[in-house]
């Protein structure tokens, strides 16, 4: 069975595969219609030149004209036979139609120099678009230049056939681009598959450890509290120390097993969701009044900014435990005497929880990582503070389980805003 990050990274893969599947073909499809058109070019522009050799020479043998009637007529061979200086027209072959009134509109673009052609792109006023072949050559009377003779060939039938081909390869193109996204899918399961059932069997043997661990976890704080309730005088000041310790650490050990629980199922999407309507106004004053004991004693000024009428559809205990991981960071990253603004608006359908503090604050390359599970940014502090870096896993976990998102911001001049969007309707 996949499990949600991999389906997400199948999905990512899938895009990066088709998009690199797409500009492949697109390159493909480009290189090979330029090298096609490039190359019926030059062809045809080495074509032009010999035929203007050719007509000059029969011209000056039989004085016959380099172009029939009807290829006047019909457009599809034109041409203008100057003087060797260009001062006098010797044979005009463009013709009365629309096609050689745009060619003579468009002298300045004819090919100059001898010997060499250009293409001519051209629009009548009515719309009509003309596009010629035009090449120069002189006409040679033995070893005396005659004349220089210009010929048009008519290239709308070649660009009606590279249009046509264009399309036939852009469909061609299309259906290849399904295939291969179809390709990428396929390739993306292939090489998630190992790594998401390892990775399956390493989330199936943490929740059966902290699962299993739950029991003895609970047998050892029992008889931890029965020491602990034992007569003072029986044990010793050290013994009291290692009890004390064993107590602390046997809380830590089995908060640490819960959260990896709850992670471990949130992974699986089998995260309990006991959906019912929340009042969010009452909730955030509940915590925020439970945590004010705690700033209080560490000199901290605890703001609150609740609107009124706030509800949503949601798990009343996993949101609680959301706003206590907040706090809770703002609490212990923040020195004495600096204030913390818990938020609560109603933004057009969202709910906006915040959680505002002036303490350390987070480096822009540590946001990115503060989600990870035991990422810690100062391990001595956090541990210090009991931290164990799963709260903001856990807080991600809990909002994701309610359709929202959550962003870490800067708070100016100083410290963290925890932002979290919640949808009011259930997901
Ligand atoms: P922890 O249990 O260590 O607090 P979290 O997952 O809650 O773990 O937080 C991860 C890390 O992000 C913390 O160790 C801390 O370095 C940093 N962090 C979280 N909240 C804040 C905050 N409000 N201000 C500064 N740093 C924070």
């Amino acid at each position: 069975m996949w499990n949600k990050p991999f389906e997400k990274l199948r999905r990512r893969m899938t895009c990066l595969y088709a998009a690199i599947f797409g500009a492949l073909i697109l390159v493909i499809v480009a290189a090979a219609y330029t090298f096609i058109w490039w190359e019926i070019l030059a062809y045809e522009k080495e074509n032009l030149v010999a035929q203007i050799y050719h007509e000059g020479e029969e011209w000056v043998e039989s004085e016959e004209a380099p172009c029939s009637e009807a290829a006047i007529r019909s457009g599809k061979m034109l041409a203008y036979f100057v003087n060797a200086d260009g001062s006098k027209v010797i044979l005009n072959q463009l013709g009365t139609g629309e096609a050689g009134q745009e060619l003579m509109s468009h002298k300045d673009d004819w090919p100059k120099k001898l010997n060499t052609s250009r293409l001519l792109r051209m629009q009548s006023a009515n719309g009509a678009s003309y596009r010629y072949l035009a090449a120069v050559a002189p006409v040679i009377d033995g070893d005396k230049q005659v004349g220089r003779l210009y010929m048009f060939k008519n290239m709308q039938f070649y660009y009606n056939a590279a249009y046509k081909t264009l399309f036939l390869l852009l469909c061609m193109a299309l259906i290849l681009y399904f295939a291969a996204c179809y390709f990428g899918y396929w390739l993306a399961e292939r090489n998630i598959r190992p790594i998401s059932n390892m990775y399956a069997k390493q989330q199936q043997f943490t929740a059966d450890a902290s699962h299993e661990m739950r029991t003895p976890l609970a047998v050892m704080k029992l008889a931890v509290q029965g020491l602990q309730e034992v007569e003072d005088s029986r044990l010793s000041d050290f013994a009291k120390e290692s009890v004390n310790m064993l107590q602390s650490e046997s809380e830590r050990l089995s908060r640490l097993t819960e959260n990896l629980m709850t992670l471990a199922r949130s992974d699986e999407d089998i995260l309990p969701v006991y959906t019912a309507q929340v009042d969010i106004t009452a909730l955030c004053k509940k915590v925020a009044s439970q945590m004010s004991l705690l700033t209080a004693e560490k000199k901290l000024q605890l703001k609150q900014e609740i609107q009124d009428n706030l509800v949503m559809q949601g798990d009343e205990m996993a949101l609680s435990r959301l706003l206590i991981i907040l706090l809770d960071n703002a609490m212990k990253y923040s020195p004495e005497q600096t204030q913390i603004t818990l938020r609560a608006a109603k933004v057009k359908t969202h709910l906006v929880l915040e959680v505002r503090d002036e303490g350390f604050g987070i480096s822009d390359e540590d946001k990115q990582k503060i989600f990870d599970r035991f990422f810690r940014v100062d391990k001595a502090r956090s541990r210090s503070h009991g931290g164990l870096g799963l709260g903001l896993s856990l807080a991600l976990a809990i909002v994701r389980q309610h359709g929202g998102s959550i962003k870490v911001l800067d708070n100016k001049p100083r410290g963290t805003v925890m932002y979290v969007k919640l949808p009011t309707a259930a997901k």
